[in-house]
């Protein structure tokens, strides 16, 4: 297929030893890569003018449309090295997710062929900046309402663009496990919502309660339902799955107020084919904390592009706290995660297709 792309080098990039330095320890979202890509879409005309181009400042009116009515969603995935290459993990997942979240956002579809290949562009032309070890870099596809208009309406204009940061552990210092804190003021979605699609303004909406779990010592926040203020959903930027002592698992099922995530997806496919049974079902905060005293529930786990799979080892609310297991990372979280992590960087067989 011919490239859609304009490639526009940048002519002043950055140096191999200032990346080196950038690279030796780059956290999370803060190193930025020497490109980006822009595609445009105007109403009539549809996409055009797709460029990769030097990474910069972008220049919006102060009437566009987004910085007023949030009309933006996102993704989020990685691309590791995999021998002498790249690969990227489940790349068409994305794009059909970016998708249903634009439909949610009335917004229009970005083709699966020019998502990718923005991605891939984007992957290709800054393959440098991918860290060795345990680092990968994380991709954020992204589309923004763009027509300079005060009117609430869907936007007639559009900017769909890609950039990349190189990135080691999400959690500071690589941790073996993390606590979490149960909101019990704030939902994060409701029935009918936009809990499903990947909007800015859906983690807007979650700023105040993750900013609550820091001051309460935790590293991210856990939403119940907001008609019951009972069932688990999610955390900020996690899926999550429960382990039982006869060796089965749980997991809040997909009905429009949590985001489908593609680890989650992939973590469910490989429990089922290991034999374990999952079950994709409501959970409530009670029963968590009973299974959790009772040992009924053994293991508990985070999952998501960013942090991988990472052990919860203790949960706080305003009730008080309990630990789960042994508070570190069990057996059948570490299995499966090592599978995962193995499948997406070529050291354990791919019998699925996902690395691409
Ligand atoms: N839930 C939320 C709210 C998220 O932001 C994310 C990260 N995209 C996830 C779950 C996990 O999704 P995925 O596995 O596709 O990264």
């Amino acid at each position: 297929m011919t490239s859609q792309f304009t490639i526009l080098p940048n002519a002043a990039p950055t140096s191999a030893e200032d990346r080196a330095k950038l690279l030796e320890n780059p956290g999370f979202g803060r190193v930025f890569t020497d490109h980006m890509v822009v595609v445009r879409y105007v109403e009539g005309k549809g996409w055009h003018d797709a460029e990769v181009k030097a990474r910069g400042p972008l220049q919006i009116d102060p009437a566009s449309a987004v910085l007023h009515y949030a009309q933006e969603i996102f993704e989020g995935m990685k691309a590791y090295r995999l021998g002498d290459g790249l690969a990227l993990f489940r790349p068409e997942a994305n794009a059909a997710r970016f998708n249903l979240s634009a439909r949610r956002m009335a917004m229009p579809d970005v083709p699966e062929d020019l998502f990718i290949e923005a991605v891939e562009q984007l992957v290709r032309i800054d393959r440098d900046w991918v860290p060795g070890g345990g680092g990968s870099l994380y991709l954020r596809p992204f589309m923004f309402a763009n027509e300079v208009f005060l009117g609430v309406k869907p936007s007639s204009e559009y900017l769909f663009m890609v950039i990349a940061s190189s990135v080691g552990a999400y959690f500071k210092g690589g941790k073996d496990s993390v606590t979490v804190w149960v909101s019990t003021d704030y939902t994060r979605a409701a029935p009918g919502g936009t809990g499903s699609a990947k909007c800015g303004g859906n983690y807007a909406a979650s700023l105040l309660a993750q900013k609550q779990a820091i001051e309460q010592g935790c590293d991210q926040v856990v939403f119940l339902d907001a008609a019951e203020r009972k069932w688990i959903e999610e955390l900020g930027g996690m899926n999550v799955f429960f382990v039982m002592d006869d060796g089965s698992m749980v997991t809040p099922p997909l009905q429009g107020t949590i985001l489908p995530g593609i680890t989650r997806d992939s973590i469910i496919r490989l429990a089922r084919d290991e034999g374990i049974t999952v079950r994709e079902e409501p959970y409530s905060y009670e029963q968590w904390k009973a299974d959790a005293r009772s040992g009924k529930l053994v293991e508990t786990f985070a999952c998501g592009t960013a942090a991988v799979v990472t052990a919860i080892g203790t949960v706080k609310g305003e009730d008080g706290e309990f630990t789960i297991g042994a508070g570190g990372t069990g057996q059948t979280t570490a299995r499966l995660r090592d599978k995962l992590t193995g499948i997406q960087r070529g050291t354990v067989a791919d019998p699925y297709g996902w690395v691409r």
